[in-house]
């Protein structure tokens, strides 16, 4: 079986789906490995290393002329789509809850389309599969990297002989994967930390890694399915926003990284709360893309500065923005799942299978995952969103 590792062509992905390291393994189960020529470039991996690691570096007709899989790591551009053909398999993130309308494409082609988005991320034996996880860790990591240049002051308490400069005060504002990383980065760089969840799990996880966690007295508890958050009511948000106004005026850095799956991301910081916040304040928006953001005023991939002198950040695909590590964690994930698919050399489509259940998308001809079929039947909501502004 040939599988092909394309060249990412989004604007700013520096990542790609296989580093040579792995192209090893790959090899060693019995793959075939190609490479799009200049695929590894953006992540700091020439053709020629992948060349050493034993696979054939090709020009683009070639490999979607001969891969029976293609690897991605985001969706593959328009160019690329014409190119699938029938039989082929792709492999990527390829946010089918955001864009159901990608999988229909593909399933009418006779594609068949995998994300690992959806992999069931609470069982154990799917863990090294979770790219999720793998790159909301770098993420978390490069936000309060981002947060530190952005703030003109130190994040460490620094006594010096020129004065004593006092810790920076940094909220995390959602603490799954990737806000807990941001916690424990901003904590490494000598800030003084809190984190707040609607999931009442991560207050321990919050308060293990040695920050505080902010108690609402709102009491909104919104724990949903698959270890994820639900999306809150209108009042329940209301109050939240409210609340948390008061604790976000309170802190010189904000990092925000709140989504619940397949909405829009919740708005956690208004535009109200933005103005409260004194001068020379900092926000990191990790929920900010083209669906909206968690901070009023954010704008993906820009930084803006309040007329109250606060900076808000869209940190838009901050994984791309450390390529060679996201790069090698993302390979680790994409190809555990291809061996898990793999059975005597062929990709063995069986959605009995947990872990296939949640990530095989189009099969066949048709949309075979349950929720991204419910959202192309419901298609007056076309964009495949629901939820507040
Ligand atoms: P995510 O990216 O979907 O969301 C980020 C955080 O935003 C979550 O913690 C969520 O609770 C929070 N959030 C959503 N709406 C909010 C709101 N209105 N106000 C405040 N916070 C809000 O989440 P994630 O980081 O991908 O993690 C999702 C869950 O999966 C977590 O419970 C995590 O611990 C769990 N997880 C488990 C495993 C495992 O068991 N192996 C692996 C990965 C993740």
């Amino acid at each position: 079986m040939r599988v092909a590792v394309v060249k990412e062509s989004a604007p700013g992905e520096r990542r790609v789906a296989l580093v040579p390291e792995t192209v090893q393994k790959l090899r060693q189960g019995g793959l075939e490995v190609l490479v799009e020529q200049g695929a590894g470039d953006g992540a700091w991996f020439p053709d020629d290393t992948y060349t050493a690691a034993g696979a054939a570096v090709t020009t683009t007709d070639d490999l979607y002329a001969t891969a029976d899989v293609i690897l991605t790591v985001t969706r593959p551009d328009e160019a690329g789509l014409r190119r699938l053909r029938a039989g082929q398999a792709v492999i990527g993130m390829l946010a089918p809850l955001t864009d159901p309308h990608l999988a229909r494409s593909l399933a009418e082609r006779g594609v068949t389309a995998i994300s690992l988005d959806g992999l069931p991320r609470t069982l154990s034996r799917a863990q090294g599969m979770d790219a999720l996880t793998s790159q909301a860790n770098v993420a978390g990591y490069k936000a309060a990297l981002v947060a530190a240049d952005a703030y003109g002051r130190f994040f460490p308490l620094l006594i010096t002989a020129a004065g004593t400069a006092r810790p920076a005060k940094l909220l995390v504002l959602g603490t799954g994967v990737a806000g807990l990383q941001a916690i424990g980065t901003a904590r490494r760089l000598g800030a003084q930390v809190s984190g707040y969840d609607v999931r009442p799990a991560s207050k321990g996880e919050v308060e293990s890694l040695g920050a505080t966690f902010i108690d609402l007295t709102s009491g909104v508890s919104a724990a949903g399915e698959g270890g994820y958050a639900r999306e809150l009511t209108a009042e329940e948000r209301d109050a939240q926003q409210a609340e948390l106004a008061g604790h976000i005026a309170r802190h010189d850095v904000i990092i925000t990284t709140a989504q619940v799956p397949g909405r829009r991301p919740p708005l956690l910081v208004t535009a109200d709360a933005v103005a409260a916040m004194a001068p020379g304040s900092v926000i990191v928006d990790m929920g900010s893309s083209q669906l909206g953001g968690n901070v009023a005023g954010s704008v993906p991939g820009q930084s803006v500065v309040t007329q109250n002198g606060v900076t808000i950040i869209g940190a838009e695909n901050l994984p791309a923005s450390v390529p060679t590590a996201a790069s090698n964690a993302y390979s680790r994930n994409i190809s555990a799942l291809l061996l898990h698919l793999v059975t005597e050399g062929e990709l063995k489509i069986d959605t009995t299978d947990d872990i296939q259940a949640g990530v095989v998308v189009a099969h066949g001809g048709e949309v075979v995952h349950p929720a991204v079929a419910k959202l192309l039947a419901a298609d007056t909501r076309t964009e495949g969103i629901e939820g507040d502004a």
